[in-house]
Formats: structure tokens, C-alpha cells, sequence
């Protein structure tokens, strides 16, 4: 349920209508924006009487939200969210476009920080770069771990960028919080692990959610809301592709989803065209098509000898590539309505 409050509204008189509702042991959610604040109910609201709340002077309107999904939906919070990236200065969402840039896995201190360098150069905001992998096959390369994440934070530094890096279990996340990652990543394998959901929710950092493989926008967007309901609301979702029936391409890009989660939610959305599609010729093509449809930022595999990458390699562009990639955007982002 989500209430309007009328313009102007004292403080004390929105304060008694807080305190109403909390004795009735539901939690409220404020949202002021620049013309309406509106406040999200939480809870049991069976047990709020609609016509009591509608006598209050200082309401202008109250409506039942139809989704399951509250804290992450449009109507609790109308305006578009903004993350900002731990005191970096870089932001995600709202007008400028994130471009989180790196290689699929953390191989060595040179690779990391070779393409470091290179992607901030080319004018990329974030670092990527993977220590704990979840590989289809257990015979696979899994990441360097922990020595991965260490490589991860100096290159990180080096470079002048914040970094991404994806975990997998709860019991890691003290060791990402004292290593300094600044944007923690849940896996498209991981999106409905509703434990580490819940952990990562107790903590204040920026949590980038992917799609699950399988998983609806209302599947997603539950996912956010199970992070929002711990107290972080510093959520960003991920489209890398869905499974459908086309072999083809590694996944399917699900652009429309950029619009359907920008209508049902006020969190950001980026687009990963690299995971979508498995084919490094279609990365940067993709990347600008999901500008053009409105999403928030990127995020891009780039690895400096993409043949020999030991994760991803197919999917990987060279910095060159993602270079040319950069001139594009700044020129479409302001046709769009963007920055870069
Ligand atoms: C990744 O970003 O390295 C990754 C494993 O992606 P996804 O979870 O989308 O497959
Ligand atoms: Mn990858």
C-alpha cells in the first residue's frame, strides 16, 4: 500500500500518520521527491483501514500495490534511483551511463592490470574482473580466489577505478568487505540463492543483481526486493540473457526487460552483451542498442589477448574494440538522452 502525501505537509502531521501506522506493526518507507512524498507500506496491510488513512488531513491519496515486490517497485519510490559507488564519485543510474568494463576472470597481476589501464583510458567508470567463478564444469578454471581479489583492489587503485567482483557464498563476504570491493556481484546462478541474497542485504554496498538464467522480471525483481527488505537498498539489476530455444547466441538478450524494469522499478538497469551472446562480433552492437533503450550503463567482458583468456574468451573484445565502443557511445548517448 502506498500513501501520497499532500504538498507542504508539516512534518509533525506527517509524523502522526507514521506513528499510526507503525502501532499497527507495519513499517513505512519514505520517499520525498522534488514534487510528492510518498510513503510505502510494509507488512501485513490488511489491518489498515483505507477510509481512517484518508481522513488524515495531510493525505492526498492511498492505493493498494498490486505487485508482490515493494520496496523495489516504482510506486513505493517514484523517482529513478541513483547508486552512488562508495565515495568514488562514480554513481549508477539517473543520467550519466556506468560502463563496468574488465575481464571475465582475474588471471594475473599484469592482465588486470593491463586492461585496468586500458578500459580507464577508454573512459570505462568501473573495473570487472572475476575471483570466485561459477563454471559450469567443476574441472574448469575456477578463479583465483582470494589472491584474485588482492590483484582486483591494487589494479582497481591503480587505475583510478572502483571495482566489481562476483561472490558466490555468505562466508566470503567479510573478506570482500575488508579487500575493498565496492560493488559486490550476484550471479545469474545465485539470483534466487536467497541466503546470500539476505546477507549481502545486511550490508550498506552496492549489490549488482544478474538475471537468473531462468528467471522472470518478477522472479528478478523479488530477488532485489529480498536484498531492499534486509535494509540495502543499493540494487542494481543485470539482463545477460535469458535461455530460450535458439542456440545460436550463448543466451537471449531480453532488451524489452530494460523497459519492463524500468516501468515496474526505480532501481538502475545494465546491460551485459557479453554474456547474452557468447560472440564477441555482436558485443558492441548490443551494447549501443541497449543505450538506445534506455538502460542505465554496461557492463563488457574486455581481456587483452581474448584468444587465450582463461574464461570467456569467445565473448571477450580486445581494448581496441572497446575503445571504438566508447567513441560510439559518446556520440549516441546525448541522442539519447545521456551522458558519458
Ligand atoms: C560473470 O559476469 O562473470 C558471470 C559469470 O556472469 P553470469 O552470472 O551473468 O553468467
Ligand atoms: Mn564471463
Amino acid at each position: 500500500m502506498i500513501i501520497v502525501l499532500k504538498a507542504n505537509t508539516p512534518k509533525e502531521e506527517a509524523k502522526k500518520l507514521v506513528d499510526a501506522i507503525k502501532a499497527k506493526g507495519l513499517q513505512v518507507d519514505i520517499s520525498k521527491g522534488a514534487r510528492q512524498t510518498v510513503m510505502g507500506l510494509v507488512g501485513n496491510t490488511e489491518v489498515v483501514d483505507v477510509e481512517q488513512i484518508q481522513s488524515y488531513e495531510c493525505v492526498d491519496k492511498v492505493m493498494r500495490v498490486e505487485v508482490p515486490y515493494k520496496r523495489a517497485s516504482r510506486a513505493f519510490h517514484p523517482q529513478d534511483s541513483v547508486i552512488p559507488v562508495g565515495n568514488s564519485g562514480v554513481t549508477i543510474g539517473g543520467k550519466k551511463l556506468a560502463v563496468i568494463a574488465g575481464p571475465c576472470s582475474i588471471e594475473t597481476p599484469d592482465q588486470i592490470e593491463g586492461v585496468a589501464y586500458d578500459v580507464a583510458k577508454a573512459g570505462a567508470n568501473i573495473l570487472r574482473g572475476g575471483a570466485f567463478k561459477p563454471r559450469t564444469s567443476p574441472y574448469s578454471f575456477q578463479g583465483l580466489g582470494n589472491k584474485g581479489l588482492d590483484m582486483l583492489r591494487d589494479a582497481g587503485r591503480k587505475a583510478k577505478l572502483p571495482v566489481i567482483t562476483e561472490i558466490m557464498s555468505a562466508d566470503k563476504l567479510p573478506v570482500f568487505l575488508e579487500d575493498g570491493v565496492d560493488i559486490i556481484q550476484i550471479g545469474a546462478r545465485n539470483m534466487q540463492n536467497f541466503d546470500l541474497l539476505k546477507a549481502v542485504g545486511k550490508t550498506r554496498k552496492p549489490v549488482l543483481l544478474k538475471r537468473g538464467l531462468s528467471a522472470t522480471i518478477e522472479e528478478w525483481l523479488m530477488s532485489a526486493e529480498y536484498i531492499m527488505a534486509e535494509g540495502n537498498h543499493n540494487v542494481i539489476l543485470c539482463e545477460r540473457g535469458i535461455r530460450t530455444f535458439e542456440t545460436y547466441t550463448r543466451n537471449t538478450l531480453d532488451l524489452s526487460a530494460v523497459l519492463a524494469v524500468k516501468r515496474q522499478s526505480h532501481l538502475p538497469i545494465v546491460v551485459d552483451p557479453s554474456h547474452a551472446t557468447g560472440k564477441r562480433w555482436m558485443v558492441a552492437d548490443l551494447a549501443k542498442a541497449a543505450v538506445a533503450a534506455g538502460a542505465d550503463g554496461l557492463m563488457i567482458e574486455v581481456h587483452n589477448d581474448p584468444d587465450r583468456a582463461w574464461c570467456d574468451g569467445a565473448q571477450s573484445i580486445t581494448p581496441a574494440m572497446f575503445a571504438d565502443l566508447m567513441d560510439s557511445l559518446r556520440k549516441l548517448a546525448p541522442v539519447v538522452g545521456r551522458e558519458i
